[in-house]
Formats: C-alpha cells, structure tokens, sequence
C-alpha cells in the first residue's frame, strides 16, 4: 500500500516525488513509468540543453481555456522551483533572458533527478505501463494490482508519443468524469502551399513573421524563420503555430507573412532597388535578403531578370511590398508526433487551487496532460514543475 502513486516519471512526476519525500520523508511514494528511464522527454527538451525556464514569467506566455489567474502568484515566481530544483543539483545560468541548467545538458537534469529520488527512497518502477485505474473504498487500484491512497496523473499530453506521453492520462481523468478541452498539436511547423516553397528550401533568415486569420493579423514574432520544403519552421513560428489547427478546423483562412527587413520601411527600400538601377532586380535584392528570397518574390511577380531601371515604379512598389510582405498559406501545422507541446487537455475547472480532482478525492494531474500550454521559453517546463509543487505541497500536509 502507497501513499502516493505518481504514473509518469516526466519532468512533472520526478520533481514531485522529490518534493513529497523531502517535505515528508516517511511518505511511502511510488513512480510507475512505462519507459526504461526517467524524462525520456525531458532529455530532448531545449535542443538537448533544457530550457526550463525564463526571466520574463508574465503570465501572457501561458495559454488555457480556463481562469489560469489562480495560479498567476505560484507559476510566475520562478524561484519556487528554482530553489528546488537547486536542492536536487540543478543550478541554472541565463542566456537571452532563457535559463539552462549550468551543465547545458537536459540528460544531466535527467541524471540529477534519478540521483536525487534514489538518495530519497523513492521506488520507480521502469518498463510499467499504466492501463487502468480504479477506486474502491477509499483506495485506489491501478492495473487491478497496486494500491495506493492518492494517485497523481503525470503522463504528459500527446506530443512526441515516442517519449512515452500518448495522451493516456486524458483517458483516466475522462472516466473520473473530468472534461477534456479539445487537444491540438502546438509549437511545430507551418505546412504551406507556397508556389516556390521548394526554391527556398534550406534557408534561415531573420525577419518579422505575423499570422493572418481571415485577412486580419493575429499575431507578430520576431525571430529566424527556417524555409523546408514544404513548410515554415523555428521559434517565431512555433510561437504562431499554437491556434493555427484550431482555426483550421474552423475553415478560417491562414496566412504567415513575412516582413523579411524589418529594419527598412517602404521609402527606404525603394531607396536602397533605385540606387542599383543597372542590376537585376533579383540581384539588387540580394544584397539584403537571401538571394534564394530574391529569386521567389521576383519568379512570383514575373520580374525574374528584369533590369531594375526597366521597371515602372508600379512594379518597384510590388517588390517593396512582397518583401515586406512574403504571404505564404498555410494548410496544416506539424502532427502531435512533431509538435513540442498539446493545446487543450484536462480542464482546470475540474480541479481546486491544490490541483486535486474535484470529482474524485486523493486524485490529482500535474504538468501537461492539464489545461495549459506555454510558449517557446521554458514555459512549458515551468508549468510542469509548478504544477508538481503544488501537489505535492498538499499531499505532503495532509
Ligand atoms: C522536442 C521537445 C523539446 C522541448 N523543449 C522544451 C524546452 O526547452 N522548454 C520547455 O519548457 N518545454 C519544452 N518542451 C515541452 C516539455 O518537455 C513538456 O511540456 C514537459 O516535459 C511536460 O512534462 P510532463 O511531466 O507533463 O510530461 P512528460 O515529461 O511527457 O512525462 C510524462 C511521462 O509519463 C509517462 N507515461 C505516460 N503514460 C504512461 C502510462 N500509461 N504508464 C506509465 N507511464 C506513463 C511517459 O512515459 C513520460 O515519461 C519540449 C518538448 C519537446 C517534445
């Protein structure tokens, strides 16, 4: 018999049992995850170093259906975790406002945790799949086997299921008869229809990106937008990628355009065109942005190898525009299996300010499979281990 069951040893379910054990060691606390390892997610997280977190922790950079406003005070005060996660080993460093662990390696983090839980008595049980979940008198029965007084769903959302995270929680929680927002992929690439999507594949610039929904702008990241094949990918986009399934779904028209210099205004480029009047224009532009950039918006306007002092000022308005406004649509984003984080998920109305069920008491969820996504940044991590917190501060009182 456990006091504490947590199914997903994540980023969520390692740092909760680490707070459980070292708020009250006499808990008996088990993990049961179904990978061999722990964090098999959390291994790849930030391109291999983990960004777990941000110096701007406003709470416009999370996303629910919900009233997020009850957790505002606990999830943006980082040093919550922050001095946890110290205790555990992890020191944290800045880069750009985003913040890594001293290591720079996401395994290290990993490392840490598995040290730390085994240094606390913690039992994990690797290679242990989780498929049911019951309550009869009082206790909990997972798998028709081990018992437990509270169980606390750590299973992640959908995204990357080669991690592990196949969105079973959902499953759980929807028989306990929690709602389940609409689950979309988000933080992933924007598949396009792009006529010379092709030509430009292989490319990274730095421009202004600005999803349009019906014709009107919804949103502006700056940041290097990565040209694939078919599709628009990197940070920027991500961070537009999140409702674009959604309205999608909805038969709403999307657009990604691209201002691709910023920095110049119309007067200004047009400037900057006139002043090579004997190139072509492809080569006029490439002198400020890639030459593979040049060559589409000038094969799209038909312009391809017209001498710039052959153009009418029509025509050098059209280019001005097209750079300031590279228009490519969009047909779908990246699948769950190539998106970073799940939108939607089990709703925060179903649970109390503890993140305890309120349909099922001594049930709780941390992490990802609630209600609360966050942008690029380490927000998704920091709602994760803030969530852990919270749960693990109440069980730990009672
Ligand atoms: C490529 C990539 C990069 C990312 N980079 C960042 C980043 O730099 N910063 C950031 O903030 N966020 C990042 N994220 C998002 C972040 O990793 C997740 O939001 C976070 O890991 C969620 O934590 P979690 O504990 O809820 O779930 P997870 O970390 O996914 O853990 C869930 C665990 O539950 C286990 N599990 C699931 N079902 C069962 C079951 N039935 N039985 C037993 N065990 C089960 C899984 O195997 C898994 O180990 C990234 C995500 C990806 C995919």
């Amino acid at each position: 018999m456990y006091d504490v069951i947590i199914v997903g040893a994540g980023a969520s379910g390692s740092l909760c049992a680490s707070i459980l054990k070292l708020n009250n060691k006499n808990l008996n606390v088990l993990i049961l995850e179904k990978n061999d390892k722990l964090g098999k997610k959390l291994s790849i997280t930030g391109n291999g170093r983990c960004n777990l977190g941000n110096l701007d922790m406003d709470i416009g950079n999370f996303n629910t259906n919900s009233d997020i406003t009850r957790f505002e005070k606990k999830l943006c005060k980082r040093e919550n975790y922050l001095d946890y996660l110290k205790q555990i080993g992890i020191v944290v460093k800045e880069d750009n406002g985003r913040l890594y662990p001293y290591s720079n390696q996401a395994i290290s983090v990993c490392k840490s945790f598995e040290r730390y839980l085994e240094h606390l008595n913690v039992k994990i049980k690797y290679n242990y799949n989780v498929t049911n979940v019951k309550k009869e008198n009082d206790l909990f029965i997972i798998n028709d086997s081990i018992k437990a007084y509270n169980v606390v769903i750590a299973t992640g959302g959908k995204s990357y299921p080669k991690t592990g995270s196949t969105g079973f929680g959902y499953d759980v929680l929807k028989g306990f008869g929690h709602k389940i927002e609409k689950l979309y992929p988000s933080l992933t690439y924007l598949k396009t229809d792009y006529k010379y999507i092709k030509d430009i594949a292989g490319v990274r610039f730095d421009c202004l990106a600005s999803l349009s929904v019906d014709g009107v702008i919804e949103e502006k990241e700056h940041g290097q937008v990565q040209f694939t094949k078919d599709s628009v990918s990197g940070i920027c986009i991500f961070n537009l990628s999140r409702n674009v399934s959604k309205y999608l779904d909805e038969g709403k028209k999307i657009n990604v355009i691209i201002n691709l210099v910023p920095e110049y205004n119309d007067d200004e480029l047009k400037t900057y065109i006139n002043s090579f009047n004997e190139y072509k224009i492809e080569d006029a532009l490439s002198g400020i942005i890639n030459n593979k950039l040049a060559s589409a918006i000038t094969k799209e306007l038909k312009l391809n190898g017209k001498v710039v002092r052959q153009l009418t000022q029509d025509q050098i308005n059209d280019v001005v525009f097209k750079v300031n406004n590279m228009n490519l649509g969009v047909i779908c984003t990246g699948s769950f299996d190539a998106s970073q984080v799940t939108v939607g998920g089990a709703s925060l109305d179903y649970f109390t300010d503890d993140l305890e069920s309120i349909k099922c008491k001594g049930l709780y969820a941390i992490g990802e499979v609630l209600d609360v996504d966050g942008k690029c940044g380490g927000y998704n991590l920091a709602w994760a281990f803030t969530s852990a917190i919270i749960v693990a501060d109440k069980i730990s009182k009672m």
